[in-house]
């Protein structure tokens, strides 16, 4: 039975030292993903399949992650010398559904007890929720109306939430605009699959399958590899430019003084570790050898059947790999390290089964079946159907259902996900 392993990492921001930030091309970036963008979603909407109603295991991701939430946040609050007039957080992958509301209401519940207990007057909430271009944000938007009145109801400070569409794999917000950066379930979706592996003639490197498998060619997890670390490190250039450099918005002269400190202090690090970003994505176990994605494995096995069924050429299923990458810790710690602008406070590992064994929910095998089906095609269903066709996703998913059912009598559907911050 395999976990999908999601991790937490909170890092702290201690400066921005001897690196030229400037010299990436984010908005280049942006554009030529453009395509992407808008493919990369989830499904929106209400209905059946949508995220909104297919997104339990990641709600209890975000329930697991929220000690390190806790950390990061009472960071934030007590490295700012005085009570901010507003405190920004940005919620990185938000999605349609209501988890990215409760991870800001947490974020800003926990913050709200810290100055009350301090008897000062409470920061205003300037929430930004990201996405890319694709989502559904309109689904979103209609949650709001009773987040705020709960807010309200609680005596929370003045909160304004507004939505940013874009990557996160590229510039998003204003210079030395935020405190507080949080980010679940949505960083191991790479900017894109791999280039490599389809050759220039249109030829699959990686032959009936549609991610790293055990027995794939070397170069198709290098190919993973590299697109991630390209990846991950335009995503810490980004979020250096964007995260706040002192909690107090020090004086030029003050902050100067601090890069050119040049190192990482801890004094540094006490008086400007506002700069706080609480990551939770799925993972793996070893560098070198990723661990097995019994879902991603189930899906490619499930697209073969239609292959074998003449409904997909197999040539089609060759060029398709999905844009999905488990990070090692090691891996992550590298290229944070290499990038030079954040430290890691904490990293934790956590295991969730997607089959909800974990969550003292009573669900026969089939429930458990369709649980995972619904859930795979609320997050994958919008890609797949941009290659493969959407009059094929009802055939596919019954497949990967049937798969699934199969698999449940051997393995455990889980996940193993790592939390930095
Ligand atoms: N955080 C939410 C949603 C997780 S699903 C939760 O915990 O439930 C992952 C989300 O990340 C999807 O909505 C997907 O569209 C988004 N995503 C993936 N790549 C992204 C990128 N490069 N920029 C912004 N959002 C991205």
């Amino acid at each position: 039975m395999k976990l999908l392993i999601n991790r937490i990492a909170v890092l702290v921001h201690p400066s921005a030292p001897n690196r030229n930030i400037g010299d990436f091309t984010s908005r280049k970036f942006v554009v030529n993903n453009m395509k992407m963008n808008q493919i990369l979603h989830m499904e929106g909407g209400e209905g059946d399949f949508s995220y909104t109603n297919n997104s339990l295991v990641q709600k209890r991701i975000l329930i697991k992650s929220k000690d390190m939430i806790e950390e990061s946040v009472k960071q934030v609050c007590k490295t700012m010398q005085e009570v901010p007039e507003c405190l920004t957080i940005a919620d990185l992958g938000c999605s349609a559904g209501p988890n990215a509301l409760e991870a800001i209401w947490e974020i800003i519940n926990i913050s709200t007890h810290f100055y009350q207990n301090k008897k000062v007057k409470l920061p205003e909430y300037n929430i930004f929720l990201n996405d890319l271009i694709g989502n559904d944000f309109n689904t979103l938007f209609k949650l709001l109306p009773k987040f705020y009145k709960k807010l309200k109801k609680a005596n929370f400070g003045n909160c304004f939430v507004s939505a940013t569409p874009g990557s996160f794999y590229g510039r998003l917000f204003p210079t030395n605009s935020l405190h507080l950066v949080h980010a679940s379930s949505s960083l191991h979706f790479l900017s894109k699959a791999p280039e490599g592996l389809v050759s220039k003639s249109g030829k699959g490197a990686n032959k009936g399958a549609i991610c790293i498998t055990n027995n794939c060619p070397p170069n198709v997890h290098k190919a993973y590899y590299q697109q991630f670390a390209d990846d991950f490190t335009l995503f810490l250039d980004s979020r250096s430019e964007e995260i706040v450099a002192n909690g107090q918005m020090v004086s030029q002269e003050k902050k100067m003084h601090l890069v050119d400190m040049n190192s990482l202090s801890i004094l540094f690090q006490a008086k400007s570790g506002v700069l706080q970003m609480v990551l939770t994505f799925r993972c793996s176990t070893r560098s070198h050898q990723p661990d097995f994605l019994w879902d991603f494995h189930l899906l490619g096995t499930a697209l073969l059947y239609l292959v074998h069924q003449g409904k997909i050429e197999e040539e089609k299923l060759d060029k398709y790999n999905v844009p999905f990458y488990t990070a090692s810790i090691e891996e992550v710690e590298r290229l944070i390290e290499k990038q030079g602008c954040f430290v890691i406070n904490k990293v934790e590992t956590f295991k969730v089964d997607w089959g909800l064994r974990d969550a003292d929910m009573k669900m026969t095998v089939d429930e458990t079946a369709k649980h995972v089906s619904h859930g795979y095609r609320a997050v994958t269903g919008p890609w797949l159907a941009n290659h493969f066709g959407t009059a094929l996703m009802d055939d596919l998913f019954n497949h990967f259902e049937a798969l699934t059912k199969q698999y449940l009598q051997v393995g455990k559907l889980e996940i193993l996900n790592f939390i930095m911050i």
